[in-house]
């Protein structure tokens, strides 16, 4: 039943959990995923990108073919950090397999997937004489679970430059919810972060008539901003969503007012807003609420996570047609989770995310189960298969 490429995620797998990989460190994990892809006849770049103020990330790019279609398998190295390794019942860099369990940081997310990729990818060149009928990328960054400013982003404006065209790509975040099969990620919600700043006048708690308290004032506004939904969601999403995750006063007197108030919030949003329309609406709603009386404003922080969703498309027919041939269950095309690098990969070529099943992702014990790694591997093989079978009917 177990086939080579099977055999070969798993050991792959474990090999990329041994590397301490978390960002912005490389770990050497690219350069263990660099001399199997070069093996096998890839040509591999080496990118390391810098921006003033962020720790410099490498990444890596690799391709087989130099003809068209060009199909991408996407994904990130780096890993979150494992949190009081004392916890871990295996130790979380160990590549440990018990239980029928692959277990370590980044077993799901998503070091595991990249595996599962990199050997159904060499299967399938060994399979065909040493060449594919279009081309095979790899699009690796170690630069996700940080600020994401040295990795995916860059590393598509690089190869862009280079000439590099992508047709399709296939993420390997860890889509799943309960079983292999379940969920196709085909877009996702954007993310804007802002602070609502109120301002008062300072004074003695004893002589509030002297003083203009600004926390009476963040309340109201707080409970404005938190009164209506943003929208009533879409077709494939849900309503899109504000939550205040710090209120902060700053003051560590309690016989004084304060002459300031900041709340943070955070809105994840859905294809109903642009980020200037999401601002535009919020700052009305707290206008609206502030009247004449309230001094207000809002900061927002730069964001580069928009919300996009994959309209049908042929690629997402193709691989939702082979996780159904390979796990018999119909998959559910969903936005749900945070944001991926699926967000930059977008605006190059139609982009899918599937991957391994995510409960225990960022979790103390992350691990996937082997026969996870056998199926995924078995899917993206069928991925592979179907597609330079069908690369003139996908081209778009
Ligand atoms: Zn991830």
């Amino acid at each position: 039943m177990t086939n080579i490429a099977q055999a070969d995620a798993l050991a792959i797998a474990r090999d990329l959990l041994r590397c301490r990989s978390v960002t912005p460190a490389e770990g050497g994990a690219l350069s263990f995923i660099e001399r199997l892809l070069k093996s096998a006849g890839f040509t591999v770049h080496r990118v390391t990108f810098v921006e003033p103020g962020s720790a410099p990330v490498e990444n890596l790019y690799a391709r087989i073919g130099a003809v068209s279609p060009n199909f991408v398998f996407a994904g990130h190295t780096d890993v979150v950090p494992p949190g009081d390794e004392a916890r871990w019942t295996h130790p979380p860099f160990a590549g440990n397999d018990a239980g029928g369990n692959l277990y370590g940081r980044g077993a799901v997310d998503m070091k595991g997937a990249i595996a599962c990729a990199i050997a159904a990818a060499l299967e399938y060149v060994a399979g065909s004489g040493g060449q594919p009928r279009g081309s095979i990328s790899f699009l690796i960054t170690g630069d996700e679970e940080g600020i994401a400013v040295n990795g995916t982003v860059k590393l598509l404006r690089w190869a862009a430059e280079r000439g590099e065209k992508f047709d399709h790509c296939l993420l390997g975040e860890p889509s799943n919810v309960q079983k292999i099969g379940d969920t196709i990620k085909i877009g996702r919600r954007g993310s804007l972060n802002g602070t609502l700043i109120v301002t008062g006048k300072q004074g003695h708690v004893a002589y509030p008539e002297r003083a203009d308290n600004p926390v009476r004032g963040i309340v109201a506004l707080m409970s404005a901003l938190m009164a209506a939904p943003l929208d009533q969601g879409t077709a494939h999403f849900g309503p899109s969503n504000l939550e205040f995750t710090s209120v902060d006063v700053g003051n560590p007197a309690v016989n004084v007012i304060p002459a300031e108030a900041r709340a943070r919030f955070n809105i994840r949003f859905n294809d109903c807003h642009s980020q200037i329309s999401l601002q535009t609406l919020i700052e009305r709603r707290t206008a609206q609420a502030a009247g004449e009386r309230l001094r207000w404003r809002i900061e927002w922080e730069p964001s580069n996570a928009d919300s996009f969703l994959l309209k049908a498309d042929p690629f997402l027919d193709l691989v939702c047609n082979a996780v159904k041939e390979v796990t018999a269950i119909e998959p559910q095309l969903s936005t749900s989770g945070g944001t991926s690098d699926a967000r930059f990969i977008k605006d190059y070529c139609p982009v899918v995310e599937f991957g391994l099943v995510g409960q225990t992702m960022h979790q103390v014990d992350e691990c996937t189960p082997v026969a996870d790694l056998s199926l995924l591997t078995v899917i993206y093989q069928r991925v592979l298969d179907r597609y330079f079978e069908s690369q003139d009917g996908l081209s778009s």
